[in-house]
């Protein structure tokens, strides 16, 4: 089976567990967004959606997000891991987008990576999901995937995984498929017991046995 045959099956399958897929993060706001996907970092989305609830309900606003001192924002967020540094972040993202993008967030992929702790994924992640840009995000649930059913070298990085991937998927379902790959990966494939007995790639899985 080549690749094109191999995504095919892979991407009916994952229409099949997960058609419903989409951004787990809870937001309002665009520039909520670019927040909690900077707090997601090494974390889960689970306990971002925890501390946003009630961070963005006592500072509803950019300009009050800005005004709030770092020790407020870290004692918000204090339930995450770089808690620190990532209030530090919450503070820098606010501060240029109020002034240096009138408090609007970017759509431009080179301007939102001028975000404190908004990197290439970020900010795939955020064009994707406000702005309807066809991206794949590659973080690591997608990275795992992609090797585990051999679309990408086992030693490949995030890059030359977004960019297999980009050649693989239709750009039309870049953004669907990037969440189906990443709910395979968070609920079914998972890093350390995945449901191989039940799963029906095995036969083009290069780690099958996982957990058996
Ligand atoms: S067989 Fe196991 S490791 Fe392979 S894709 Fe399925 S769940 Fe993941």
């Amino acid at each position: 089976m080549n690749k094109q045959e191999r995504i095919k099956l892979i991407l009916q399958y994952f229409e099949e567990l997960f058609p419903h897929a989409g951004c787990e993060l809870i937001y309002q706001k665009d520039y909520e967004l670019v927040i909690a996907v900077m707090l997601s970092a090494q974390t889960t989305d689970e306990s971002v959606n925890r501390v946003t609830e009630k961070l963005f309900f006592d500072y509803p606003t950019l300009v009050a997000l800005d005004a709030a001192p770092l020790s407020e924002i870290e004692n918000a967020i204090r339930t995450i891991g770089l808690f620190r540094n990532k209030a530090k972040n919450i503070k820098g993202i606010t501060k240029k987008l109020l002034e240096n993008f009138s408090g609007v967030v970017p759509a431009d992929k080179n301007q939102l990576m001028t975000l404190p702790g908004v990197g290439n994924k970020s900010a795939n992640v955020i064009r994707a999901e406000i702005f309807h840009i066809p991206e794949i995000p590659v973080d690591t649930h997608v990275h795992r995937v992609s090797k585990r059913l051999n679309l990408v070298k086992m030693d490949d990085d995030v890059f030359v995984t977004e960019k297999k991937l980009r050649g693989l998927i239709p750009k039309d379902l870049y953004i669907k498929s990037h969440h189906q790959f990443i709910h395979f990966g968070r609920y079914f494939c998972k890093a350390r017991a995945p449901q191989c007995t039940q799963c029906h790639l095995r036969s083009i899985c290069k780690e099958p046995n996982k957990n058996l």
